[in-house]
Parts: C-alpha cells; sequence; structure tokens
C-alpha cells in the first residue's frame, strides 16, 4: 500500500499520515472554514477490533474521519510498560484503511512535550478511585494529551471505548468544565468470542495466561447474573465477584469495585447504572474490564 506521506489540500482518496502538529493542525482548518466535520478517535495503537468499532462509528458521524496513534508517556507511571507498548504502524495503517480513516496523525513525544514544558490538564475527585489511586497521574497524563490532541485536530466530535469507562467519565467531564467544543461518544466495549475484553494488552498474555485472563469477564458474567436474580447488596456482590476471580491463581485483584456510573461514588445498594469496574494483574500483565448493570454485557 502506498500512503501518502505529504499533506495535500482536501478533498483526498488516499489516507495521509501526518507527524508533524503544525500539518495537522494546518490541514484540521480547512474542513472546518467548509463547515465539514471532523470526527477523530485518539489511540496508542496495535489497533484491534475495539478500535475499529470506534473507527466505524467515527466515519459515520464525521466528514473528515482523523485517528492518532500516540503512546503518550505522561500517562504511564514508572515501573508501566511503556518501553514494551506493542507496536505495528503497518498493521494500523491497513486497518484504519479499511476504516475509512483520511488521517493517521502520528506525533512524536518530542514534539508533543519538547524541552521546557510546563503545562498539564487535572481533573480532581473523579480522577481519584480505581485506576487513578493504581496509577497515581495516570489520568493527568490522560487529560492533558486529550486536550493537546484536541487542539491540534480540533474535532466536531472524539470517539471513546466503554473499555476505559474512568478514562471516559474524565474526559466527558473535562470536556464540559472547560466548555471545549467537542461532542464526546462512547462505545460500547468490543470482546473476544468467549468474553475477553480486546486490548492491545493482550498480546502480552501467553496461552496459559490468556486462559486465566477469562476470569475478569467470567466474574463480571456471575455479578450480572446475581444482579438480575434480584441480589443488590453490594457486599454480597462484591464477595461474589472477587471468588470467580480468586479461583484462578494466576490472578491478583487490583480492585473490585462497585460505584455509580455517573460520578464513580461508592454504593452500598447496586442499581440499575451501578457501575463494576475491576482491575487484575495476570503474572505482570495489568487488565481492566466493567460493565454497567442494565446495560448489555
Ligand atoms: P488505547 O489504544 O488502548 O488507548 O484505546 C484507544 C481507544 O479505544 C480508547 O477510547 C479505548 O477505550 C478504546 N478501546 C480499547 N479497547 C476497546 C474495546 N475492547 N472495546 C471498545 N473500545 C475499546
Amino acid at each position: 500500500m502506498n500512503f501518502q506521506q505529504k499533506n495535500i489540500p482536501f478533498p483526498v482518496d488516499q489516507m495521509k499520515i501526518i507527524n508533524s502538529i503544525v500539518h495537522m493542525q494546518a490541514l484540521a482548518i480547512a474542513p472546518e472554514r467548509e463547515g465539514r466535520r471532523i470526527a477523530f478517535v485518539p489511540t496508542m495503537g496495535f489497533l484491534h477490533e475495539g478500535h475499529a468499532s470506534l473507527l466505524r462509528e467515527g466515519r459515520k458521524r464525521g466528514d473528515v474521519l482523523v485517528l492518532s496513534i500516540f503512546v503518550n508517556p505522561i500517562q504511564f507511571g514508572v515501573n508501566e510498560d511503556l518501553d514494551s507498548y506493542p507496536r505495528d504502524m503497518e498493521r494500523d495503517f491497513k486497518l484504519a484503511d479499511e476504516c475509512g480513516v483520511d488521517i493517521v496523525f502520528i506525533p512524536t513525544a518530542a514534539e508533543m512535550y519538547p524541552a521546557g514544558f510546563q503545562t498539564g490538564v487535572s481533573v480532581r475527585d473523579i480522577t481519584l478511585p480505581l485506576c487513578g489511586a493504581s496509577r497515581p497521574g495516570h489520568f493527568d497524563g490522560v487529560a492533558t494529551v486529550i486536550t493537546k490532541l484536541f487542539n491540534i485536530v480540533r474535532p466536531d466530535v472524539a470517539l471513546f471505548g466503554c473499555k476505559d469507562y474512568q478514562q471516559l467519565a474524565v474526559i466527558r467531564r473535562m470536556t464540559a468544565d472547560l466548555n471545549l467544543p467537542v461532542e464526546i461518544v462512547g462505545m460500547p466495549i468490543v470482546r473476544e468470542a468467549d468474553g475477553l475484553a480486546m486490548s492491545s494488552r493482550n498480546s502480552y498474555l501467553s496461552a496459559a495466561q490468556r486462559q486465566s485472563a477469562l476470569c475478569l469477564s467470567r466474574a463480571i458474567k456471575r455479578a450480572r447474573e446475581l444482579f438480575a436474580t434480584g441480589e443488590r447488596s453490594v457486599a454480597v456482590l462484591e464477595r461474589e465477584t472477587r471468588a470467580v476471580i480468586e479461583q484462578e491463581s494466576a490472578a491478583a485483584i487490583d480492585y473490585v469495585e462497585f460505584r455509580d456510573g455517573a460520578m464513580l461514588h461508592e454504593q452500598e445498594v447496586a442499581d440499575s447504572g451501578t457501575l463494576l469496574a475491576l482491575a487484575v494483574k495476570i503474572g505482570q500483565i495489568r487488565l481492566i474490564d466493567n460493565t454497567v448493570f442494565g446495560e448489555a454485557f
């Protein structure tokens, strides 16, 4: 496939790959002036069907579809997987092309965070529990990079997966609080046939770990069954959910929490709209999954 590396004016037939921030900003201005909508899907690459579902929806919602691929260093902790994060640009370009992407924006960390970079976006309460508690500074990194990407890509609509439920909640809060002129769309979790939530990090799993990782979706299914048969006590639901994961010797629970799906406050009594969020380590690999009672699995 011959992907164009240069910036050319719209309309275009071929997907463009842009590295430079000023080029991306310049490209975004043309559709804005012409009243054409830009749909945007930010990712860290190593794309899978979860990403593709966002891109396909973005294709429907925008005239110009922009995908960003950027493994954002400031959202990784010191002992996390920044250096080993999986990458396969050729495969990503192929999937992006198949999903109708117009522009792939792949900035460098050096250009995103040049020497002297000082500014961060910080969202308060909603970033404190769950992954925010396990990964200090993570959501500041996310909020900062998404703000920068919104200013560079200037989207009308941006699509995010419910797989990263707290991230979506943080971005919704930030977008409202800062009056960012972007519509935020949340998309359902895409799962493998056996229930495992798709994730770029699943590629780290050995065959045996891949089997162990099924305990996350199994635990969620168990909680949903109990909820469906009328169980509302979070103490009971949590005990049963944990028990499913604890049966798996390779699994170590980071958190199992039940919170209201909007503000992420703790709940003692579950209802339709309660979020069950899990983070579980399989060996060294930290996986997350979630469900909202009353919504589809
Ligand atoms: P990432 O590349 O992991 O940063 O993810 C980029 C976007 O894809 C985020 O909005 C994720 O929530 C979303 N995403 C990742 N995995 C899935 C999935 N299994 N289903 C739906 N969306 C997903």
